[in-house]
């Protein structure tokens, strides 16, 4: 435990770890079989949720790939099309899953930071494409975008897309993983995101602060459905009260709070960008993400991870000449003076003239 608090961790908001009120709400659970639906913390979770976003219901999954999987399984059948931007997570980061799991094929559009364009979207999707070629049948947007750096989606382009999209009878997919983070950032109702969507995933266990836990959103349908492919994918639990009490604390307690974790990242983009301003506009930091792109620099993105976990700053390579700093509950004002400063000495050093 000592060595790790002595380090700042901005790989990811996953890193968190429960706070001890937290484990508290998790001790006094009460709980039941939720396999037979006798949870009571699931169920009033899952109850809280789905209101929350203007939904039917809910089903707690231990993953948001697992709740993205069974969304678009409900809505995309084998051999259908679902499309999503180039870097999404459901397209790189599920390891396949859509094919695997749900026969379901994929095209991707390519969208600067991840931020979507309705026309570019329609422009990909076809529906109703005959006999011969595959048919677009759903559309999945990832808000706020996480391999972009943390992109809010504006509502315009969301609206405009359902519009478009409805039109041709396809179906939308909310990857809400971070929508806590869109929420805060922009004012928005949770609810008014949900309008737009068939399917919403949530995650508990990012910058909310939870160790596990997310949920599929959509309609009682659709939800009782995907509880039948929870179950025959192995994930149905029993007394998971244990995890929805740190979703219900969650809720209560970690949203308002993302917006420090906002204001440090925009910190940590502007001290990067007055030392190598190549590598980060930090006016498009508006979340907790913030992605520099090294390219130009003398060393390449896993070395420049290396060298700052060196100096006890632990970041991610995602790319040859891309790196991502994660902002999170557990780092402080003065861990984040202390990373801005290694980062600026990194970037000097990366970026001096040959
Ligand atoms: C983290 C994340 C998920 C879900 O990840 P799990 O590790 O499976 O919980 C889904 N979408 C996005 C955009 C994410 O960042």
């Amino acid at each position: 435990m000592a060595s790790h608090d002595s380090v700042i961790d901005l790989r990811s908001d996953t890193v968190t770890r429960p706070s001890p009120e937290m484990r508290a709400a998790i001790a006094q659970a009460p709980v039941g079989d939720d396999v037979y639906s006798d949870d009571p913390t699931v169920n009033s979770l899952e109850e809280r949720v789905a209101a929350l976003f203007g939904k039917e219901a809910a089903v707690f999954t231990p993953t948001g790939s697992l709740a993205n999987q069974l969304a678009i399984r409900m809505l995309v059948a084998p051999g259908e099309e679902l499309i999503c931007e180039t870097n999404s997570h459901i397209a790189r980061a599920e390891l396949g899953a859509a094919a695997v799991f749900s026969g379901i094929t994929t095209r991707t559009w390519l969208a600067h930071r991840g931020l979507l364009s309705a026309s570019d979207a329609m422009h990909l999707a076809k529906p109703d494409s005959g006999p011969y070629l595959v048919s677009t049948t759903a559309i999945a947007v990832e808000n706020t975008h996480n391999f972009g750096g943390g992109t809010v989606q504006p509502i315009s382009e969301i609206a405009a897309l359902r519009e478009a999209s409805s039109r041709r009878g396809m179906a939308m997919h909310l990857d809400g993983a971070r929508i806590w983070n869109a929420h805060v950032a922009t004012g928005i109702a949770f609810s008014e995101y949900g309008k737009y969507f068939d399917t919403v995933s949530v995650c508990l266990s990012k910058g909310l602060g939870a160790p596990v836990g997310s949920l599929m959103i959509s309609t009682k349908e659709r939800v009782a459905k995907a509880r039948v492919w929870r179950k025959r994918y192995g994930a149905g639990m029993r007394q998971i009260g244990l995890l929805a009490a740190a979703g219900h604390y969650a809720l209560d307690h970690n949203i308002a709070s993302l917006a420090e974790d906002h204001r440090r990242a925009k910190t940590l983009a502007v001290a990067c960008a007055s030392a190598a301003p190549t590598t980060i506009d930090p006016s498009t930091v508006e979340t907790n993400i913030v992605g520099l792109e090294l390219t130009g620099a003398q060393l390449s993105a896993a070395q420049f991870a290396a060298n700052a976990r060196e100096k006890g700053l632990w970041i991610s390579a995602l790319g040859p000449t891309f790196v991502r700093l994660v902002t999170h509950r557990d780092v402080n004002d003065s861990q984040i003076e202390r990373a801005a400063s290694i980062l600026q000495d990194l970037l000097n050093s990366a970026f001096v003239a040959k």
